[in-house]
């Protein structure tokens, strides 16, 4: 029979690899509640017009990337490419803008777009995101970028390049829109099919382009810094400022815009050296325009977003260690059916106490039983035969030290191997 594989550019987390994830996940669930975000979740699919309409339709999301498809209903869905869309639609749906200001989300998602998968850019893919509503100050902004910083450092990624620009509001931008029109007009021989397009509706797209030569094109663009308004202008300086006052050092990139259309203001991007071409691993900024445009009233509000993949990468590349995986505590072998089913019993009443005990399941020699103990690294081991049962006395072997401990298999077993673990209690490495 042929054996079906999985699709181009989706992952299977296997066993060894699962690990790295939970305390990635697990460090990021924790700095956002020490920062005072709760947690959404979100569908994976949403109706079509959620992504046209808040990431926009002259990005590359839309215009090329999104799964979308016909349900049994004849309805258009998307597996989603974010998680803004859906996080802002929930906002609106549940009413929490009734809630005191600031909203604070947090969410980590599977997303799907349809990409040329290659290292650190897949199909389905991981994100961590934060989403904050009704905060119009700078100090959020600040506070925001903060948060995404906590969150490498606590995980001992080092070498992150934080770049941090202001795009304008679209008062600004109409201005700067009409200067970069102008500019990629006179070069528009240079521009590929989707830049072209772009020209008319959204030239700021053209900055964002992956395409070599219109990257080239865009180098010399006019910079957006020269046209933002004094609102604007101010916003900006006190983003700075209040980075400045925390000790996050950045860089501005003035020629940074974002791939997605909902942005005002405030963007950021960290950036690694330790990702080959997809560079980027985490990227964010204002969105004080998206609330209203999704039918809610007016309402600041900034986000970002982080690839967990991408992350893995960088900290693999970075040799960054990881706990080690929580391993079998006890083994008890047996030799004989009666034997066999007192290990089983011991078992199962050491793992209601918490202990990850495990005995034979597959009919192995005792001998055979202790290799496979050994195999996965069982801390202790614990032979159950005849004799033992016999005269309700064993010996608890630590695995690693060779120590021999005398039990009594009638009294209370999990006291007994708890004070002889405890003893032998080694520094785990936490995050
Ligand atoms: P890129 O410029 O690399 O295409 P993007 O601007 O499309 O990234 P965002 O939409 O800002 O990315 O998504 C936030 C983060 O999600 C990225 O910084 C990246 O870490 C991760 N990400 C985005 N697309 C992918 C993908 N196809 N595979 C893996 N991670 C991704
Ligand atoms: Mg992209």
């Amino acid at each position: 029979m042929e054996q079906i594989h999985a699709q181009r550019g989706t992952q299977d987390i296997l066993p060894a690899d699962a690990g790295r994830w939970q305390t990635v996940e697990a460090v990021m669930r924790g700095e956002a509640e020490i920062n005072g975000f709760g947690e959404i979740r979100t569908p994976v699919f949403e109706d079509t017009r959620l992504f046209q309409r808040s990431v926009g339709e002259t990005t590359d999301v839309v215009q090329k990337e999104m799964y979308t498809f016909e349900d049994k209903g004849g309805r258009s869905v998307t597996l989603k490419p974010e998680g803004t869309a859906g996080t802002v639609r929930a906002y609106l749906e549940h009413g929490l803008s009734n809630e005191p200001m600031p909203v604070k989300l947090y969410y980590a998602t599977p997303c799907y777009r349809y990409e040329k998968a290659q290292a650190g850019r897949l199909r389905e893919f991981h994100q961590f995101g934060a989403e904050m509503f009704g905060a119009a100050l700078p100090v959020a902004d600040a506070g925001l970028i903060a948060f995404a910083h906590s969150l490498f450092e606590r995980l001992r990624v080092k070498n992150l390049v934080l770049k941090i620009n202001s795009i304008g509001c679209p008062a600004c931008r109409a201005e700067f829109t009409k200067a970069l029109r102008a500019y990629f007009t006179a070069r528009r021989d240079r521009l590929c099919e989707t830049c072209l397009s772009r020209l008319d509706r959204n030239p700021m797209r053209i900055l964002d382009c992956k395409n070599p030569e219109c990257a080239e094109v865009a180098k010399g663009a006019p910079s957006i810094l020269n046209y933002l308004c004094p609102d604007c202008r101010a916003h900006f300086g006190q983003v700075r400022e209040n980075l400045d006052a925390v000790g996050i050092r950045y860089e501005v990139d003035p020629t940074m815009v974002r791939g997605l259309d909902y942005y005002t203001r405030t963007v950021f991007e960290f950036v690694s050296g330790d990702l080959g071409a997809q560079s980027t691993v985490c990227g964010g900024g204002r969105y004080d325009g998206l609330v209203e445009q999704m039918g809610g009233k007016p309402t600041p509000a900034l986000g970002f977003a982080l690839g967990i993949e991408r992350l893995l990468m960088i900290m693999a590349a970075q040799k960054v260690e990881f706990p080690a995986p929580q391993t079998c505590g006890l083994y008890v072998a047996s030799v004989g059916g009666a034997a066999q089913k007192e290990a089983f019993r011991m078992a199962h009443k050491l793992r209601g106490c918490g202990v990850a005990a495990a005995c034979d399941e597959v009919g192995r020699s005792l001998n055979a039983q202790m290799k496979y103990a050994g195999k996965i690294h069982a801390r202790f081991t614990l032979v159950l035969g005849d004799d033992e049962l016999a005269s309700g006395k064993g010996t608890v072997k630590n695995m690693k030290t060779g120590e021999k401990t005398k039990v009594d298999l009638k009294a209370d077993l999990e006291g007994q191997f708890a004070a002889i673990s405890s003893e032998a209690e080694d520094g785990d490495l936490t995050f």
